[in-house]
């Protein structure tokens, strides 16, 4: 009991003013209605049976939280204080506005050139691993030590580690929360919602000699990443890289200069996730559910539903599955004409991915079988997809258009999903998510 008091008192003591405790400010509901949102959703938890985060004690997030760590926060500051280094007390935070995590301590906003140190500058990176000169060797020395100093001044200000038991929901339908990566990582129980998650963006990409052949650039930072997070509800959140389009960079070393990792990246044994009504959009690579071929840890885990979300704009990983169990249902894929695109359901190692009733949306050099993409998958199952208003099956045509470097899909993922609400046609579905899905949209 002692100690509990002396946490609290220590907490009070160092939020100040800037976080408010709710019973401290009784005109949350009142503004929330305002702006649209109808009531206050701070203390809602996942409903019974409403995808693998109902799974067992169900998800709850800080909805247990004492009136002493309930916060309104309006910078990153409050953020940062409320999120109390990732603690797992029962907590709330109530995002009001836009919160930059790119900001130093005085609220100020630092720009790429504010976290070089050391020297570093993109010029002179490049300049040192050309490949032409440098080869193909990981690149090291000054100017990579100069982009890994950089890099950690960067981390250090967006990367936000949020704890067990919390809850973190944006106020009304205009809560931004701007160049940041949410990092769940060994924890559980938490709720994210009612949130646009904006441009986690890298000021330090790295060039990696190795990869897929070409080599490419590597960035850091998804917007959410759960690493050995268990129980987590994403809900009505929008995600997307809005303000700095990776396809408006520039092309180094023929690649192009990739500013942004995943939206939603589930990884490292992760377990037990419901993401719902939610917008994945204007981005490449939008979630990543196992991240290596070798992370056999990720056996049993990674079971997660994805429902009624819109991916919009996304090029690839809408997502892209290993070892998990999936269920992938009521979702709408849009690709608007001219846009690159490369594929939206990612069969790769071990995965079960069972997809229902989603509705695709494509511009006409998009065909059916680019829809699924495999990488030593096996096995996919769908049912009710509609391909631009037409009823198609994904797995006969993967299979009958596959080149034959892939083998061939069967329908037997090994699993039938239990744990769901109600299930539409994709038909409703895709009218309900046009209209509902995005942050500012809880009915
Ligand atoms: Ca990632």
């Amino acid at each position: 009991m002692s100690i509990r008091i002396r946490h609290l008192a220590i907490s009070g003591a160092l939020l100040g003013v800037l976080c408010v405790p709710a019973h401290a400010d009784s005109g949350d509901t009142d503004r929330s209605t305002d702006r649209g949102t109808g009531r206050d959703i701070s203390r809602d938890v996942l409903a019974a049976e409403d995808g693998w985060a109902a799974y067992g004690t169900g998800t709850t997030g800080g909805s247990s939280a004492d009136d002493a760590h309930v916060f309104t926060v309006t910078d990153r500051a409050g953020l940062v204080r409320a999120l109390d280094g990732g603690s797992d007390t029962p907590k709330i935070i109530k995002i009001a506005g836009t919160v930059d995590a790119n900001t130093d301590d005085d609220g100020h906003h630092l720009d790429c050139a504010d976290y070089a140190t050391d020297g570093y500058s993109v010029k002179k990176y490049l300049a040192a691993y050309d490949p032409r000169t440098w080869g193909s060797a990981k690149p090291s020395g000054e100017q990579e030590d100069a982009r890994q100093a950089s890099a950690a001044k960067q981390a250090e200000r967006v990367t936000l580690p949020v704890g067990s038991n919390t809850t973190i929901v944006g106020l009304g339908s205009s809560a931004v929360l701007k160049g940041a990566n949410l990092q769940v990582k060994n924890a559980n129980n938490v709720i994210i919602r009612n949130l646009d998650l904006r441009d986690a963006y890298d000021c330090f990409p790295v060039w990696q000699p190795n990869t897929g052949g070409l080599g490419d650039w590597k960035t850091s930072y998804d917007n959410i990443w759960l690493t050995g997070a268990t129980h987590v509800w994403v809900d009505h959140v929008t995600a997307s890289d809005k303000g700095h389009p990776d396809d408006a960079e520039p092309t180094y070393f023929a690649r192009n200069y990739l500013r942004h990792d995943g939206l939603l990246d589930i990884t490292n044994a992760s377990d037990l996730v419901t993401v719902s009504w939610s917008r994945f959009q204007d981005h490449d690579k939008a979630m990543l559910i196992g991240s290596s071929d070798s992370a056999t840890g990720d056996r049993g885990k990674l079971r997660v539903t994805l429902h009624h979300n819109q991916f919009d704009s996304v090029v690839q990983r809408a997502p892209r599955v290993r070892f998990g169990q999936v269920h992938v249902y009521d979702n709408r894929y849009v690709v608007p004409e001219g846009a690159e695109y490369r594929y939206s359901l990612g069969v790769s190692t071990e995965s079960g991915v069972y997809a229902e009733n989603n509705a695709f949306h494509t511009p006409g050099h998009v065909e059916v079988a680019d829809l699924v993409k495999s990488w030593n998958g096996t096995a996919l199952h769908q049912t009710g997809t509609l391909f631009n208003g037409r009823p198609v099956d994904l797995l006969a045509i993967y299979n009958a258009y596959n080149s034959g470097s892939e083998r061939d899909l069967t329908a037997d993922v090994g699993w039938t999903p239990t744990l769901h609400t109600k299930i539409d046609s994709a038909e409703v579905a895709d009218r309900e998510v046009a209209r509902g899905a995005g942050a500012g949209r809880i009915p």
